[in-house]
């Protein structure tokens, strides 16, 4: 029987979309690093009756009424997220983790202050002062960026040179695209050295401090972290903020995300949040954070090994990027292409310097939280590696591509979506 038996029924082109959906999952490999598989636990949560009310304000202080559940089930979230960040506030109605950044921006900021934030072709993430986005109309970011592509180390005297200079009110800490773990103490050293909050965005890696693979930033005195929950938290899309203390920043943040940017929170979300939470809590997830680093390093060593160069020389977190234009000739965007008929999922990205477009630039991006929820191990992922460096090797070969897929599909079947995470 089908996952929709009710959609099937009376609505045929959406359940259409949700079958294919529910194969291309079932049969590609997943190595968007920003992308995991939730729980059916998650997803029960998240497709549950709480979507029918309305509960704008907090637990205990709510407009309307009939709130004893939803008051159960926030608290839940809130507590979790607590725990498991070793944070003292959690605000969890985020509805995403670009609305958890512009909450904390707001609330820390008047308009026409400035953010100290990582160079968005180093790594850093659209809501760190893209020009695409409105925000730069608002504030004004100023940049540190990598000394050393080929190493990551950040310049942290350049830094501390721009923040002296520009006075930010928020030295901001946090990627998208950056697979090294950041110096956390110098950024402290230096916000408190100019006054600003230090905020570290923690939407990749969430899932990784949770599980204790790598560092919490605020054991080093981080103020604020804001967050994703569905990238390596593996809980359902959505955004979360937590503070270090509690103290009027919280408070700051709980006023700015409602009433000030959103209305009534959305409490099946909210209750999916809970349900992973308690999931991440688990030895089991710790060792999955493990895998999840293991995995990539494997991958990372095929490449090197095969003579494709990788920014920053390899990984200590969960993803990759890899410079497949300089060193194998195939675009970015080719790369995304023709992996994606093999039926490896992942994405062109621009790498630092880059001497192409956004469009089709020379790298590409992936990663190990999706496949690892898959179980696979490093042997498994060497071999997908081997597999992606072929691929592009031999782009033109159709009989090499055809075999590539079908070794794919077997890996596939052989590692099903788990329906349990616990
Ligand atoms: C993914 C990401 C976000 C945005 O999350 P959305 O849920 O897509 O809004 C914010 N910051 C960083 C660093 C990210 O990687």
């Amino acid at each position: 029987m089908s996952d929709y038996p009710f959609i099937e029924k009376q609505d045929p082109e959406v359940f259409e979309a949700l079958e294919g959906e529910e194969k291309r999952e079932a049969e590609g490999i997943e190595l968007i690093p920003s992308e995991n598989y939730v729980s059916k636990a998650v997803r029960e949560a998240n497709s549950s009756i709480l979507t029918n009310k309305y509960s704008e304000g907090y637990p205990g202080k709510r407009y309307y009424g009939g709130q004893q559940f939803t008051d159960m089930v926030e608290t839940l979230a809130i507590e979790r997220a607590k725990q498991l960040f070793g944070a003292k506030y959690a605000n969890v109605q985020p509805l995403g983790g670009a609305n958890a950044n512009i909450a904390m921006y707001f609330a820390l900021l008047e308009p026409g202050d400035t953010i100290l934030g990582m160079d968005l072709s180093h790594g850093g993430h659209l809501t760190h002062g893209h020009p695409v986005t409105y925000l730069t109309k608002i504030f004004k970011f100023v940049r540190y960026k990598m000394k050393n592509p080929d190493t990551g180390e950040i310049d942290y005297d350049e830094m501390r040179k721009v923040a002296l200079e520009a006075k930010p009110k928020i030295v901001l800490a946090g990627f998208s695209a950056y697979p090294r773990e950041l110096d956390y103490a110098k950024f402290v050293k230096i916000a408190r050295e100019v006054g600003a909050y230090s905020v570290m965005d923690v939407a990749h890696i969430a899932g990784l401090i949770a599980g204790k693979a790598v560092k919490n930033p605020f054991d080093f005195g981080f103020d604020v972290m804001t967050t994703t929950t569905h990238k390596t938290l593996r809980g359902p899309r959505g955004g979360m903020i937590l503070t270090r203390e509690s103290d009027e920043i919280g408070k700051k943040m709980d006023k700015m995300v409602f009433p000030g940017l959103q209305g009534g929170p959305h409490m099946n979300n909210i209750a999916a949040k809970a349900v992973a939470f308690k999931e991440a809590q688990t030895p089991a997830f710790q060792k999955y954070a493990a895998q999840v680093l293991k995995n990539a390093k494997a991958m990372a060593e095929v490449f090197k090994k095969r003579g494709v160069r990788l920014l920053t020389g390899g990984t200590d977190n969960h993803l990759i990027l890899a410079d497949v234009f300089g060193s194998l000739g195939v675009t970015g965007k080719d790369a995304e292409t023709l992996l994606d008929q093999a039926g490896i999922t992942l994405n062109k990205n621009s790498i630092a310097d880059d001497s192409r477009g956004p469009m089709d630039p020379s790298g590409i991006r992936f990663g190990t939280p999706a496949v690892t929820t898959r179980k696979f191990t490093e042997t498994e992922c060497a071999r997908v590696a081997e597999l992606m460096v072929d691929s592009l090797e031999k782009k033109d070969d159709t009989s090499v591509q055809k075999s590539i897929r079908e070794e794919i599909r077997q890996l596939c079947v052989k590692f099903p979506i788990p329906d349990s995470h616990v």
